[in-house]
């Protein structure tokens, strides 16, 4: 396997970049755990980091696999209804689903999706599918939609409701967005 330059694993491990998972092991010589480049666990300082060329190498070393990114399960890190539960979620921005929808396309209870997303998304699913419909809603409104029937497209069930959680994400009210517009200019 050809060695990769030390500079490109320092960027890749800095910006959890998932390209790099299973081409290189970060080894934390204080923790003495070994982690894929992604792991979004806190970054350590780099004087106390070995990178590693695998897996075995870093077991050989006498590193053990990190708890929050499942070094030593890779690539088998999750589960399959788990990037199942991520793809329902991500291609259905037009409405709100619930747990129970959720937990019935995963077959798995809600309590374990519930805390693989604080896991590893360090959320609820609910808020996490909240966060991506409102991305979906920014971009309609930027596109020229209006933003009473953007919430509702994005399955916000009230105005108010929509406009608290845009806020909340955003820091500035979704009327700002298309106040904001270049065609209004
Ligand atoms: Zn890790």
């Amino acid at each position: 396997m050809k060695q990769l330059a030390y500079d490109k694993m320092v960027v890749a491990m800095l910006t959890d970049d998932t390209d790099y998972d299973g081409k290189f092991y970060v080894c934390v010589k204080t923790t003495g755990i070994y982690c894929i480049p992604s792991c979004k666990a806190k970054t350590p300082m780099l004087k106390n980091v070995v990178f590693l060329p695998s897996k075995k190498k870093a077991i050989a070393a006498g590193f053990r696999g990190c708890k929050r990114c499942r070094s030593e399960f890779y690539p088998d890190v999750h589960p399959k209804w788990w990037a199942k539960a991520l793809e329902v979620m991500k291609k259905d921005l037009t409405r709100k689903i619930s747990e129970k929808e959720l937990a019935g396309i995963s077959n798995v209870d809600i309590s374990t999706i519930r805390r693989y997303f604080k896991t590893y998304m360090e959320t609820t699913p609910m808020a996490f599918h909240r966060k991506l419909r409102l991305e979906y809603a920014r971009i309609l409104i930027e596109q020229g939609n209006d933003y009473l029937s953007t919430a509702y497209e994005c399955g916000f069930e009230s105005a108010s409701g929509f406009r608290d959680a845009f806020i909340k994400q955003y820091g500035y009210t979704p009327g700002k967005l298309n106040g904001n517009r270049k065609d209004r200019l």
